[in-house]
């Protein structure tokens, strides 16, 4: 599904085929977790094929690096330009693309390494969580604290609490967890960033407890400039009683409805919901056929 016998990987300035891509069992990031990624995809547009935001998503990877002290040698410029090769070369055009900046040397010391490798891989990948509308459930489980790690930041460790709170849902019957910060507060899915509709005005939960997503930056755009009131603020999971309808939003997932949180069905066809026209719009972006002046690069 990752890769086939022709696919090739960047691996520390080579192009080589995924086995020879390889990582010591005694790695600091296998250990820790302690490793900073991004998640970009590239479409094919009227213009030819285009990364989606690639310098935001190079710029938030330099962040995450940034920290946790992780080395980062590569600009922004380099990895966008190193992405656009990989994509030739396995003659991709809309695909996933996975950077991952990694401590491989063997050390099982918990301090910041010198160096770190870079490994970036692309492959085919439908929409991450479907194109059916989502029952949610609120998780036993929180975000991290914000004030014990940097949650801001893409650190592969954070994600021990996306697949906890996600296989948790799942296992209970639900198609994915919505997860709270340590206040209580509704913060985030586990690879998305979640959205409510209540009298025609959107509210998502505002920066610092969640991962700023770039779709959710995108969605925000599209909906003030068709004249839709955005709300960063935070609210309690009980306000979402009174929503009309909600979707969440990431690269991986686009724009996916939501029908369901807990018992709560939201009363409005997803059809009906201003996220619905959102997702036509973020797909008239992404693809070129719509707004270029929101297309960064
Ligand atoms: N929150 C979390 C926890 C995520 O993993 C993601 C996916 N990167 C998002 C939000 C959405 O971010 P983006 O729109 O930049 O992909």
């Amino acid at each position: 599904m990752y890769f086939n016998d022709n696919t090739l990987v960047f691996l520390d300035g080579h192009f080589v085929k995924p086995e020879q891509a390889s990582c010591s069992v005694y790695a600091q990031s296998l250990h820790y977790g302690y490793a900073a990624f991004e998640g970009l995809r590239s479409y094919s547009t009227t213009a030819g094929i285009r990364i989606f935001k690639a310098k935001e998503h190079y710029e938030r990877l330099h962040y995450s690096c940034q920290a946790v002290g992780l080395p980062l040698a590569y600009t922004v410029e380099e990895l966008t330009a190193l992405t656009y090769e990989l994509l030739e070369l396995n003659r991709l055009s809309d695909a996933y693309i996975r950077p991952l900046v990694y401590a491989g040397e063997p050390n099982m010391g918990i301090k910041a390494p010198a160096t770190s490798n870079l490994f970036i891989a692309a492959w085919e990948w439908g929409k991450y969580l479907g194109d059916q509308c989502l029952r949610l459930m609120i998780s036993p489980y929180e975000r991290p604290n914000p004030k014990a790690v940097p949650i801001e930041a893409k650190i592969s460790g954070h994600y021990a609490n996306s697949i906890v709170a996600s296989s948790d849902a799942k296992m209970k019957g639900y198609d994915e967890a919505l997860l709270l910060d340590m206040h209580g507060f509704v913060a985030e899915g586990p690879g998305s960033n979640f959205f409510f509709e209540k009298n025609g005005e959107l509210y998502t939960a505002p920066a610092g407890s969640i991962l700023q997503g770039i779709t959710r930056a995108t969605v925000i755009e599209l909906a003030r400039e068709a004249g839709v009131r955005v709300h960063e603020q935070f609210f309690r999971p009980e306000e979402l009683l009174e929503a009309e309808g909600a979707f969440l939003t990431g690269t991986a997932a686009e724009v996916v409805g939501v029908s369901s949180i807990g018992e709560h069905v939201f009363r409005k066809p997803y059809a009906d919901t201003i996220g619905a026209q959102l997702a036509q719009q973020y797909t008239a972006l992404v693809t070129g056929k719509a707004a270029p002046h929101l297309l960064s690069t």
